[in-house]
C-alpha cells in the first residue's frame, strides 16, 4: 500500500498541489495551486508559453466527513501569443475539477446534479441538507441540462402528449422506445411541430403514437415510411370507451337481464333426519 496525499484523493491526476489545510469556522479550507503544464488557449487551441498573473478561486467541494470543504485555488492567467488570436490572455481550466466561471468543483457539481435528476428541486434540497451539501432548489434545477438531442430519430419512436398546464397548454415528448430514454420534448401538440421534427430527424422505422390524429398526420407527411403502432395504454383506453358507449345503447336491455338474474330463487328447506 503506497502513501496517499490528500491532493491525489481531492485532485486525481490533476496536477494541482496541495499547500495547507486550515481549519475557518467549522470549514476546511484547502489551499491549492495549479502547477500542472499551461493550459490551451481557449480561441486557438495553442498551448501558452507565458504566464500574465495568478489570482484565486473559491470551489465548493464535496464535504468531508461532517466538515464543509472549499477549495483556494491559485490558478494561473496565460498570454496567448498567437498573432491570429483575438484572445490576449486566457484564465486556465484545470481538466476535471473547474470550468469557466465555475464556483462547484467538478465532482461536486456531478454529486448534486445526481441528486437533481433523482430528486428535483425542493426534495433535493432537503436530502442536500442532510447530507452536508450545499445546496439551494434554484442551484439544482439549474444543473439540470437536457442531453443533446441526436441528429437521428431511433428505430423505435415514442409520441405522446403531456400537459404543461392542464385543459390549456399541451406538449410533445419524443422517447427512445427501445432504450427507454426521453429524446426530445416539443412546445405543443400539433402535427405540424412533429412533422418539421421527423423531417429533421430522419430514421423511425416504428412510431407508437396516442391516438391524436394531429400526429398521425405528421407521420404520413414527413415519414410515410415509418410502421405506425398505437401503443398498448390508448388501445385499452379505446376498448374501455368502446365498452362504455356500447353499454350505454342497451342499457335498457342490460337492465332487464340484470333484474331477470337478480330475481330472489325461493330457497327450499328440507328437514334434517334426526
Ligand atoms: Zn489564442
Amino acid at each position: 500500500m503506497g502513501a496517499c496525499s490528500i491532493a491525489d484523493v481531492l485532485f486525481p491526476g490533476t496536477g494541482v498541489r496541495v499547500g495547507a489545510v486550515k481549519e475557518f469556522s467549522g470549514e476546511l479550507v484547502v489551499e491549492a495551486v495549479c502547477a500542472g503544464p499551461p493550459g490551451r488557449c481557449p480561441g486557438c487551441g495553442a498551448v501558452a508559453r507565458r504566464v500574465h498573473s495568478s489570482y484565486h478561486r473559491w470551489l465548493a467541494e464535496r464535504p468531508l466527513g461532517q466538515s464543509q470543504v472549499v477549495v483556494r485555488l491559485r490558478a494561473r492567467r496565460f498570454f496567448c501569443d498567437r498573432k491570429s488570436c483575438p484572445r490576449l490572455t486566457f484564465a486556465e481550466q484545470v481538466a476535471g475539477l473547474t470550468e469557466r466561471h465555475g464556483r462547484l468543483t467538478l465532482a461536486m457539481k456531478e454529486r448534486l446534479r445526481a441528486v437533481a435528476v433523482e430528486l428535483g428541486g425542493r426534495p433535493g434540497t432537503r436530502l442536500c441538507r442532510k447530507m452536508q451539501l450545499r445546496a439551494g432548489r434554484t442551484l439544482l434545477l439549474k444543473l439540470l441540462q437536457a442531453p443533446p438531442v441526436p441528429d437521428r430519430a431511433p428505430r423505435v419512436l415514442g409520441v405522446d402528449d403531456f400537459a404543461l398546464r392542464r385543459r390549456t397548454r399541451y406538449a410533445t415528448v419524443l422517447i427512445d422506445v427501445e432504450a427507454s430514454r426521453v429524446v426530445d420534448v416539443l412546445p405543443d401538440r400539433t402535427a405540424e411541430t412533429l412533422a418539421a421534427w421527423l423531417t429533421e430527424h430522419p430514421g423511425a422505422e416504428v412510431i407508437c403514437r396516442d391516438r391524436a390524429s394531429g400526429y398521425s398526420k405528421a407521420i404520413r407527411q414527413a415519414a410515410p415510411q415509418a410502421l405506425e403502432v398505437a401503443d398498448r395504454w390508448h388501445l385499452l383506453q379505446n376498448l374501455s370507451n368502446a365498452l362504455e358507449r356500447t353499454c350505454h345503447q342497451h342499457r335498457s336491455c342490460l337492465r332487464k337481464h340484470a333484474e331477470r338474474e337478480a330475481k330472489p330463487s325461493t330457497p327450499v328447506l328440507r328437514a334434517v333426519p334426526q
